[in-house]
């Protein structure tokens, strides 16, 4: 199969409240040129360097989402290239962000990651720590934020219903959010999960923005 048909198939899997974000980490520029070509304009990157120097020399059209782990030194550099963060894990990286999208004088579309695998891994809040950052002064104080909602990764198993119970938490978690601190914002609406092994479960679950890769653009090396 062609990465045109790859693509042409996830598309025709995915219903309309969903949409894709190719992930092209670590692939060249020929080959998101030609996703490009078959219509993709939304990619994900997972390093701020690499995001910065494609989005440098692609289309200018495309829209680049970072979903990778942002350290707070890199956040100058990427700000003017993105156009959402799916990774804010801490209430310091968002005040680096506002503090660097007041200087460009830019909105920055946001997500909150989530640890929902049983895999152990640095990255992602618990809801005890989203609550905090939400009612935290700094964050109420934020004028370049806005939080478009969650994001998160379930567990790298073939056990489809731990799969499944982990992006049903997320969701949850995505409800209670929207009850509590969203209730009458349009902008908090997006549930980033899914990838290659398991978009199908997370679509199941309520997700809007499946981030794909190696479905689409083969093996990475
Ligand atoms: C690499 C990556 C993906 C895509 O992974 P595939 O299995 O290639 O689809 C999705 N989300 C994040 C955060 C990633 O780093």
């Amino acid at each position: 199969m062609s990465l045109k048909d790859r693509l042409i198939s996830i598309r025709s899997a995915l219903p309309q409240s969903v949409n894709l974000i190719a992930v092209s980490k670590t692939q060249p520029s020929e080959a998101i040129l030609e996703a490009y070509q078959c219509g993709q304009l939304v990619f994900g990157e997972n390093k701020p360097q690499e995001l910065v120097a494609k989005a440098s020399v692609l289309p200018s059209d495309i829209q680049w989402h970072l979903i990778g782990h942002l350290q707070t030194n890199k956040v100058k550099m990427v700000l003017p290239y993105v156009s959402m963060i799916h990774s804010v894990d801490s209430l310091k990286l968002l005040i680096q962000i506002e503090k660097e999208a007041a200087k460009i004088d830019k909105k920055v579309n946001c997500l909150l990651q989530f640890h929902i695998a049983t895999e152990e891994s640095k990255f992602g809040l618990s809801l005890s720590e989203a609550e905090e950052l939400l009612k935290s002064a700094d964050y109420l104080a934020m004028n370049q934020i806005c939080i478009c909602g969650v994001m998160g990764m379930a567990s790298f198993s073939e056990d489809e219903e731990l799969v499944r119970s982990e992006f049903l938490e997320l969701k949850d978690i995505f409800h209670h959010l929207k009850q509590n601190y969203f209730i009458k914002d349009e902008h908090f609406s997006e549930l980033s999960m899914g990838m290659s092994g398991d978009y199908l479960i997370a679509i199941e679950s309520g997700s809007t923005l499946v981030r794909i890769g190696s479905a689409i653009f083969g093996y990475r090396s």
